[in-house]
């Protein structure tokens, strides 16, 4: 039979059925290493199953892992959302990275912006501008309180018949969401550790939630935090989606927007078409990629 993976790691995980069975299943042989998410093939056995095959994934997120190394960490992923908050105070760097590495993945981006009831229109520190910015690049923003439950029923409609999954900072309110959107959610994390890990409880696994109105959203904290996965300084400009549509107006098709002349992206900054952090996040991006190369052959 065909079912879905919702927790688990290792050689140990939680199969998920059509008709809402769960079964632990062993992974069975070094060739087959599914990931949450993905859709897999069961032999059912006395105490559980064996997973015999993976099925073709439509997407793949992959973490970095050491060494720079991307690792597979979740399937089947139709919508990142990246979270952030007035406090903690959104880096500007991290929010640029995130977008683009999600960018990378062929993975649908939204942004949302939890704590709302926080947030001083007057004195934002230039936030909604930044937020007017990307949302003029076509990412959706939600403006959501889990506070006061403002903005949440918007959001869980965007979250509705889709695989969906939150990254962001630390403290922006992504363990809140989730419990707000799957009521259940606890209990779900409890049970899944139960069956993968012989009762050790394990806050750092992958989990996929059922939505009650269709669709999944997955909890990661170990993919809370990502890196781009791209090793070439040339691949970043396209992840930027601002940087991608200008830098068809530079000069030599191969610009980095760094030092080139008649580049298109440098005078959009000069002329305030483009917030000077957004680029300096791309040129931080692209210099100490550049550095790590160079590295190589030393
Ligand atoms: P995570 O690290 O991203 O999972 O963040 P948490 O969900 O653990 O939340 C971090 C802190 O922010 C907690 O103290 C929450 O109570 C608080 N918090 C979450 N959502 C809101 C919100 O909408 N408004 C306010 N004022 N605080 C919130
Ligand atoms: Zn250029």
């Amino acid at each position: 039979m065909v079912g879905r993976v919702v927790g688990g790691h290792g050689r140990r995980f939680v199969v998920e059925t059509g008709d809402g069975a769960r079964i632990p299943c062993l992974t069975g042989g070094r060739s087959v290493s599914p990931v949450c998410g993905d859709m897999v093939k069961v032999e059912a056995d006395a105490d559980g199953g064996h997973i015999r095959e993976v099925l073709p994934r439509r997407s793949l997120f992959s973490k970095t892992g050491h060494h720079g190394k991307a690792v597979p960490a979740v399937a089947n992923l139709d919508r990142v959302f990246m979270v952030l908050a007035p406090i903690p105070v959104p880096e500007l760097f991290l929010m640029d990275k995130y977008l683009a590495s999600i960018e990378g993945m062929s993975i649908e981006t939204g942004i949302v912006l939890n704590k709302m009831d926080l947030v001083d229109e007057r004195d934002d520190g230039g936030l909604n501008r930044r937020l007017a910015y990307l949302e003029s690049l076509d990412y959706p923003v939600y403006r959501v309180s889990t506070r006061d439950g403002a903005g949440l029923e918007g959001f869980a409609a965007a979250l509705e018949g889709h695989v969906s999954m939150l990254v962001g900072q630390s403290g922006v309110g992504k363990s809140s969401l989730l419990n707000a959107l799957v009521p259940e959610a606890e209990h779900r994390i409890d049970e899944l550790s139960a069956a993968t890990d012989e009762g050790r409880h394990t806050t750092t696994s992958t989990t996929l939630h059922p939505l009650p109105a269709g669709g999944a959203l997955v909890d990661s904290p170990g993919v809370r935090d990502l890196e781009l996965a791209i090793r070439d300084p040339a691949e970043i400009g396209p992840l930027f989606r601002d940087i991608r549509a200008i830098a068809r107006h530079c000069r030599f098709a191969n610009c980095l927007h760094l030092q080139e002349p008649g580049c298109a992206v440098k005078t959009a900054v000069e002329e305030g078409k483009m917030p000077e952090s957004r680029y300096k996040s791309y040129r931080w991006l692209v210099t100490t990629m550049r550095q790590a190369e160079g590295r190589k052959y030393d």
